[in-house]
C-alpha cells in the first residue's frame, strides 16, 4: 500500500468549509461502499445501463404523455390483471423493453397479459393480425393460407416499394387454439412512418384480394379464394384491418389474453431468426421478443409511406371514417364486441352497426328477435343491442312500435371482451 495523500494536505489547508464538508461526505460514502460491496449478481438492466423506470398509469394518455416528456428510452405497454372480484382491468406501463422482458419472465405464463402500444406517429414494422374460426372453415389449413397470403404481400411490397422480402424476413407468431386460428406476422425489414400508413397499405392488399385482382401468375385463383374465410358476420379476407388504429394495443409474444391460455409463441412455420448483431449477448428467446415488438426499430432503415389516395375510397370507408360517427355492415373497429354480439344472437346476425360517441348500436337481422319486454321473439320486427363502451355493458331495445322507448336491463360484458376494448383507442380512432 502506498502512502495516501490527504486531500486537505494536497489542496492546502486554506480551503472553504464548504469544501471540507464535501470531502467529509465523500469519505463517508466511500466507507459505506467499502463495507457494502455490490452484490455478486448485478441485475442485467444495471449492467446494460438501461433505464430501470417502471411506471404504471391507470390511463393511457397519462402514460404516453409521461414517455413523450421523458428523455429516457421508454416504450408504452399495457397490462391486464385480475381485480379482487375476478374481473380484469387494464393498466398502462412506461418501461424499457429489456426491463419488461425481465419482469415478464418472473411471472407465471397465465399472468403475462401484456400488450405493446403502437403509439401514433411512431415508426413501425409492417404487421398483420390473421384469424379465422376453425369450426366455420374446417377445410382450411392455416399455415397453407398464411403462406399464400405472404406471397401476396411480397408481391405488393415489390410493386409499391421495389423491395424484396422473403419468408425469412417475417416473424410468424402463433396463438392458435382448438377453435380459432390466430397468428401475427411481423415484417422486420418493412418499416412504415406510422401504423396509419401501414394500415392503408394493408387495406389496399385486402381490397386487391377481395376484388380478385392479384395476378394469377402470383397466386392462382384457387389459392386466392382460400384467403376469404367464413365468419359469423359473413365472408371476408382473414386479415383484421382494425389493428391499425392510433395507439393500438397489440398483444405481444409469450403473452396471453386475460383469463385465457392462448399465448403467442414462435410459429412452427417461422423461418425468421433475429440478427445477433442487433441483439448482442441476448438469448434467442429474448432476441425474438425484441424483434417481435412492432415499434422496436433497429438501425436506420428506409422509411416507407403509403398515402390514403392509393386506397379505393370504398375500402377506406369500411376501414375508418373521419366523421365522428360512422357505421357499416362489415366489422366495426371492435372486432371482439362484434363477435360477442354475433355469438349471442345466433341464428341471427349483425345487420348493421353504428358507432356513436360512447356506444355501438347493433341492429340484428335474421331469426333472432327476442325482446325482453314481451319475453319472446317478435314475429316480424327486429331488435337491436346497444353496447355502452364506457360502462362496458349492453342492453336490448326494439323496433316494434309497441315497445317504443323500452330498454332492457343492462348486462355486463364478459371480462375478456372488456380487456380487448380500450376507450382511449376508441376516442382516437382516426
Ligand atoms: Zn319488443
Amino acid at each position: 500500500m502506498g502512502k495516501e495523500i490527504c486531500p486537505l494536505n494536497f489542496y492546502g489547508q486554506k480551503r472553504s468549509s464548504e469544501f471540507e464538508d464535501k470531502v467529509e461526505k465523500i469519505s463517508k460514502k466511500c466507507a459505506v461502499y467499502e463495507q457494502n460491496p455490490l452484490p455478486s449478481t448485478i441485475p442485467k438492466h444495471i449492467l446494460s445501463c438501461i433505464s430501470d423506470v417502471w411506471k404504471v398509469f391507470p390511463k393511457q394518455d397519462e402514460c404516453l404523455s409521461f414517455i413523450s416528456h421523458s428523455k429516457l428510452d421508454l416504450k408504452a405497454f399495457s397490462c391486464e390483471y385480475k381485480l379482487a372480484d375476478a374481473h380484469g382491468k387494464r393498466n398502462f406501463l412506461a418501461a424499457h423493453p429489456h426491463l419488461l422482458w425481465i419482469r415478464l419472465n418472473e411471472r407465471p405464463l397465465k399472468e403475462r397479459c401484456f400488450y405493446e402500444i403502437i403509439t401514433s406517429g411512431s415508426e413501425c414494422k409492417l404487421y398483420f393480425d390473421i384469424e379465422f374460426d376453425k369450426r366455420l372453415n374446417p377445410e382450411l389449413d392455416g399455415a397453407d393460407t398464411v403462406r399464400i397470403f405472404m406471397k401476396c404481400v411480397e408481391y405488393y411490397i415489390r410493386v409499391h416499394f421495389e423491395k424484396e422480402v422473403k419468408i425469412h424476413d417475417v416473424l410468424i407468431l402463433d396463438a392458435t387454439t382448438e377453435k380459432k386460428f390466430s397468428c401475427h406476422l411481423v415484417y422486420d425489414t418493412v418499416i412504415f412512418n406510422s401504423n396509419i400508413h401501414a394500415g392503408y397499405f394493408v387495406l389496399n392488399i385486402v381490397e386487391e384480394i377481395t376484388q380478385k385482382r392479384v395476378p394469377s401468375e402470383v397466386i392462382s385463383a384457387k389459392d386466392l379464394s382460400k384467403l376469404i374465410v367464413k365468419s359469423v358476420s359473413g365472408n371476408s379476407v382473414f386479415v383484421d384491418t382494425s389493428v391499425y388504429s392510433q395507439n393500438r394495443n397489440f398483444r405481444m409474444l409469450y403473452c396471453n389474453k386475460f383469463g385465457k391460455n392462448n399465448h403467442f409463441e414462435i410459429g412452427s412455420d417461422n423461418e425468421f431468426t433475429p440478427d445477433s448483431l442487433k441483439y448482442p449477448g441476448k438469448t434467442l428467446n429474448e432476441s425474438y421478443f425484441y424483434a417481435s415488438l412492432i415499434t422496436n426499430i433497429k438501425g436506420k432503415p428506409n422509411i416507407l409511406t403509403y398515402a390514403k389516395v392509393n386506397v379505393p375510397s370504398s375500402a377506406v370507408s369500411k376501414f375508418h371514417s373521419n366523421k365522428p360517427k360512422f357505421s357499416g355492415c362489415s366489422k366495426s373497429v371492435y372486432a371482439e364486441i362484434d363477435d360477442f354480439i354475433s355469438s349471442i344472437v345466433q341464428p341471427g346476425y349483425i345487420r348493421k352497426w353504428s358507432l356513436l360517441e360512447t356506444s355501438i348500436i347493433y341492429e340484428i337481422g335474421g331469426n333472432y328477435r327476442y325482446c325482453e319486454r314481451i319475453r319472446r321473439h317478435h314475429k316480424s320486427n327486429h331488435i337491436k343491442f346497444i353496447v355502452n363502451l364506457k360502462a362496458m355493458n349492453y342492453h336490448q331495445e326494439c323496433f316494434d312500435y309497441e315497445c317504443k322507448g323500452f330498454k332492457s336491463s343492462s348486462v355486463e360484458m364478459p371480462a375478456d371482451i372488456i380487456n380487448w376494448t380500450d376507450e382511449d383507442d376508441f376516442a382516437e380512432v382516426f
